[in-house]
């Protein structure tokens, strides 16, 4: 869960990659890092923060350069550190080299053990480290090559940008999990992990970067090259579901036309009779509107968000995740008193949010509340870069419909069906990774390890990083 853009060709590299990170700002709100290269020099900062108050007029003057990445951080893979921030920035053999990556690798503890007993010392407890470590090591004697000659030891999802001080290399896993896009601003050529970001630039959309596609531009212009075995992609289905910002087209559709659908899937067959439909905003407002257009119920901003709140379950600490609930949504009184009210949100995680709302609606009066979700109940972990954890915490692993609506506390609580979120993506073939919904992981995991295992190796990564001595304060 990051977001990574990046410019190669524009005399204000570091502002036009500021705004393109302010853009994806949803995608994580941890730490924003900026590297800039000129033709000697490689300028860079990172802090823990928003995009907003990490950047300063003074930092942005001294990124100089007229080419840039930048990164906003989510950590699903070590800790919320500022060691870990993004972009790494290293010196080799072929110079300098920087790198974003947004997504997971499987595989990256196995590297790392493998590469500490050879010999290897690292700086972050990242898997975007491991990348660096693989490319460093090749025989290979530029980035590009390196980076080709490495990409077969990558097992999980990436999409990658890495700088030079020659050229700009951008590229995604053979299933393209996560996004990523080409633009043009006028000369310059902008990647970025969504179109958002593209809007605020005013550059023009080109196309989205193919899975498995590595895409090299320098001052020859844009070179595309396939180094890995074409499968059919496998896009993450969450990032449709809960993740992307609505007004970004990615996978072929934009965001918001798909949420909208998965409402009105949602509201087929369901027969509650109810006085007005609301959305938990913002995650649900797409859906709910889907929703109400098909049973042709009333839509209603019951629930307002206070914004000034980041996203509620983006902040990693459980105590503040807890608290937040309540610092994020009020309900409008008197709309929702003596109500009967269908109440719709994205998806259930651990039901604490959902849980909170649907007992302050109470308290407020609302008569009946009907929840729906816009997809289907989340019982496997993530583990290609979106944070649902482990099973143990997610509510619908071990609990049936029943028992989550009794412990949320609502009338009635209906999930949109596997069949029917297939029917909202589209017709034609399926293309999507829906692990978390059926289990079914679309890359092995590594030593044929089973789910179990995979979840107690993230948890030991954790342990060991909870115990560690070295903290940068
Ligand atoms: P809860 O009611 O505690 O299960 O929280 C559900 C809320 O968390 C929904 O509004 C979702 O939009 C949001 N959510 C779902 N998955 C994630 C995730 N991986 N990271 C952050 N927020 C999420």
């Amino acid at each position: 869960m990051c977001g990574i853009f990046g410019i190669y060709n524009h005399k204000d590299a570091a502002n036009i990659v500021y705004l393109g990170l302010y853009a994806l700002q949803h995608r994580g709100q941890e730490s924003a890092g900026i590297a800039c290269f000129d033709k000697s020099k490689v300028y860079s900062y990172k802090q823990m923060g928003l995009v907003s108050e990490v950047f300063t007029q003074d930092v942005l003057k001294k990124l100089a350069g007229n080419k840039a990445i930048g990164h906003v951080r989510y950590s699903t893979h070590g800790a919320s550190d500022l060691k870990n921030s993004q972009p790494i920035v290293v010196e080799y053999q072929d110079g300098y080299l920087a790198l974003v990556h947004n997504g997971n690798l499987t595989n990256a503890n196995i590297i790392r053990d493998e590469l500490r007993k050879s010999g290897a010392i690292f700086q972050t407890t990242t898997d975007t480290e491991v990348i660096i470590h693989i490319m460093a090591r090749s025989k290979e004697h530029s980035a590009i090559d390196r980076f080709i000659d490495s990409i077969h030891r990558f097992e999980g999802s990436y999409s990658i940008i890495l700088l030079t001080q020659k050229e700009l290399i951008a590229a995604r896993d053979p299933f393209g999990i996560r996004p990523l896009c080409l633009g043009r601003l006028r000369d310059s050529y902008v990647i970025s992990s969504e179109t958002c970001a593209f809007d605020l630039i005013e550059a023009e959309f080109l196309r989205e970067i193919e899975p498995g596609e590595i895409l090299v531009i320098n001052k020859s212009g844009i070179k595309s090259i396939y180094q890995v075995k074409k499968t059919s992609p496998k896009f993450c289905i969450f990032e449709f579901i809960y993740f992307a910002r609505p007004d970004s087209f990615m996978f072929g559709k934009t965001v918001y036309t798909i949420r909208k659908a998965f409402g009105r899937e949602l509201a087929k067959g369901d027969n509650v009779e109810a006085d007005m439909v609301i959305p938990i905003p913002d995650s649900g407002i797409g859906a709910a509107i889907g929703y109400s257009q098909e049973s042709r119920i009333p839509f209603e901003l019951g629930l307002i968000r206070n914004h000034y709140v980041g996203r509620t379950f983006i902040e990693p600490e459980p105590s503040i995740r807890h608290f937040g609930v309540k610092l994020k949504h009020n309900a409008i009184h008197d709309l929702v008193k003596g109500k009967r009210l269908i109440v719709i949100d994205d998806s259930i995680v651990r039901a604490t949010t959902s849980r909170k709302i649907i007992s302050m609606l109470k308290y407020y009066g609302a008569e009946e509340i009907h929840f729906r979700v816009s997809s289907p109940p989340t019982k496997f972990p993530c583990f290609y870069g979106i944070d649902t954890p482990s099973r143990k915490q997610l509510i619908a692993s071990s609990h049936s419909i029943e028992e989550i609506k009794k412990y949320m506390g609502c009338d009635s609580l209906r999930y949109l069906s596997k069949d029917a979120m297939k029917h909202a993506v589209g017709d034609g073939d399926y293309t999507f990774c829906d692990a978390c919904f059926t289990g079914e992981y679309i890359i092995k995991f590594p030593m044929d390890m089973s789910i179990e295992q995979m979840e107690l190796f993230s948890d030991k990564t954790a342990n060991k990083e909870a115990n560690q001595t070295i903290l940068m304060l």
